[in-house]
């Protein structure tokens, strides 16, 4: 199956309002000249902002055809949880999109691997399409625990996924972002990620099927450039990017887009 490339923009804790629609500005301004047949072979586009940057910032970033997207959100409907953002709140906002499980999530709000699953779950139900972030530290690389690390976060969220056969899994993304490459200007080896991204497809297939595993489209993160974006994208199991600081600059982000067209 022919899957669509997506390149994703993580702009994490970056940006105010004004400075996301400078950016949508700039983008569409880069695209404008742009055939509606060299188009056809761009990736998917979207960019993942801050909650106070997403409302008004869907319509400017039509003009470049890319995506909205939330960065995190909360699994409850609604309720009682001083600070969080539920699934209506982004949806009505224009995100399609929401990254779950970041490292950084992760890391410092202490998400464990079944609170995204639980989150995964409430997104597909409502339509949203997850982008699910998996990825084992410097310290599990060393001790050769990368699979079993990558396979647990993956197997947390499809025995969820498994109990719910009405959800459309096929539109669940996964994005490995090995942590000691995030920010840090050092990349996974193309033949390494493509090793566990191919690892994670098995999974899928193993826990929900041939149709899903071959639907189902995983990203590689951690210091992706315009430089080495087709690099990954060469290998037969990664589906796009998902990136963090050269996403930040118009200029760049639509380099990754020239970079990464068929
Ligand atoms: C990220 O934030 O998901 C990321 C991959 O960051 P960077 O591209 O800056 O390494």
């Amino acid at each position: 199956m022919a899957r669509t490339r997506l390149l994703a923009g993580n702009w994490k804790m970056h940006k105010t309002r004004t400075e996301t629609v400078e950016f949508a500005e700039k983008l569409a301004h880069l695209s404008s000249g742009m055939t509606t047949e060299k188009a056809k072979g761009y990736p998917e586009l979207l960019v993942c902002a801050t909650f106070t940057a997403l409302p008004g910032l869907m319509e400017p970033l039509q003009k470049s055809n890319t995506g909205l997207g939330a960065q995190n959100m909360h699994e409850a409907d609604h309720g009682a949880y001083t600070g969080e953002v539920s699934v209506a709140m982004i949806k009505e906002l224009g995100c399609t999109y929401v990254i779950l499980g970041h490292s950084e999530r992760r890391m410092y709000f202490a998400e464990s691997d079944a609170a995204v699953a639980k989150k995964t779950l409430v997104a597909l139900d409502h339509q949203l399409t997850p982008i699910v972030c998996v990825g084992e530290s410097l310290e599990e690389r060393e001790n050769g625990d990368t699979s079993k690390r990558i396979a647990a976060q993956v197997g947390a969220v499809l025995d969820v996924l498994k109990t719910r056969q009405d959800v459309v899994s096929e539109r669940l993304v996964i994005a490995y972002e090995p942590i000691w490459a995030i920010g840090t200007g050092r990349t996974a080896s193309k033949e390494d990620a493509e090793v566990v991204a191919k690892a994670i497809r098995e999974q899928v297939k193993a826990e929900l099927g041939d149709h899903v595993a071959d639907a189902v489209r995983v990203l590689y993160g951690g210091s992706v450039k315009p430089e080495n974006i087709a690099d990954f994208l060469s290998e037969a199991d990664i589906d796009g990017a998902l990136v963090g600081g050269a996403s930040l600059e118009a200029e760049s982000f639509f380099r990754m887009a020239q970079n990464s067209a068929l």
